[in-house]
């Protein structure tokens, strides 16, 4: 009986949230890039103060990790407000054929574009977008023309190194991670929690 209540009590929570959500005018393009930690991590902080906000948040993973990354624990928190999802058939970090690398893109890209146009999440998050347009696997034209094309209310966070100059000339902002130091450089692999 008393969790039934406190799950409600929850429910309840997060819909006054999202009445009380602020109205977006005009959705921005972010940019995070950079060969420095903490492009991903921006983006998921983004990503938890647009929840707070009472905004919905779509967070859509073009590459696909060797291991399971801890964020998705958190997605059965906010119910219907955080969708995540790995696009396409998800890349991996070692290459197949390029033929196949560009059908695995143009899936993603697909399934990117409706999240984006449908106008339900206030803001999407394109998790690795930039190592995919710099490898040539999408055409970045193709890209803008889907991000100019979006509803106005939306905005986009774009993550991943080597941002291509025209996705930087065209966002609203871009913050590139520089390395200072990496424990990776001293032998300390990636770490759960912290990078994963
Ligand atoms: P994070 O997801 O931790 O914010 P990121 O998105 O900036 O990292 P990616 O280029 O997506 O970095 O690489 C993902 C993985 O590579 C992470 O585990 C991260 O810790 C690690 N990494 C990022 N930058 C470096 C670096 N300069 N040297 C070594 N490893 C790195
Ligand atoms: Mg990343």
């Amino acid at each position: 009986m008393k969790e039934a209540h406190e799950a409600e009590a929850y429910r309840e929570y997060l819909q006054s949230l999202r009445r009380n959500a602020p109205k977006v005018e005009r959705g921005l393009v972010l940019v995070y890039t950079g060969d420095g930690k903490g492009k991903t991590s921006a983006a998921l902080g983004t990503a938890l103060r647009a929840l707070g906000a009472g905004w919905k948040v779509a967070f859509l993973q073009f590459m696909k990790g060797n291991w399971k990354s801890a964020e998705e624990n958190v997605v059965p928190l906010f119910g219907d407000r955080w969708l995540f999802r790995k696009l396409g058939r998800g890349f991996t970090w070692e290459h197949e054929s390029l033929e196949e690398d560009r059908a695995a893109a143009r899936e993603a890209w697909e399934e990117a574009m409706q999240v984006l146009q449908g106008g339900e999440y206030e803001l999407v998050v394109l998790d690795e977008l930039n190592y995919v347009l710099h490898y040539g696997f999408l055409d970045v034209e193709e890209v803008l023309r889907g991000l100019r094309a979006r509803p106005a209310h939306v905005h986009v966070v774009c993550t991943g190194r080597n941002a291509p100059p025209a996705l930087v000339e065209y966002a609203d902002l871009v913050t590139e991670m520089r390395k200072v130091k990496h424990p990776f450089d001293r032998g300390i692999l990636a770490q759960r929690g912290l990078d994963y």
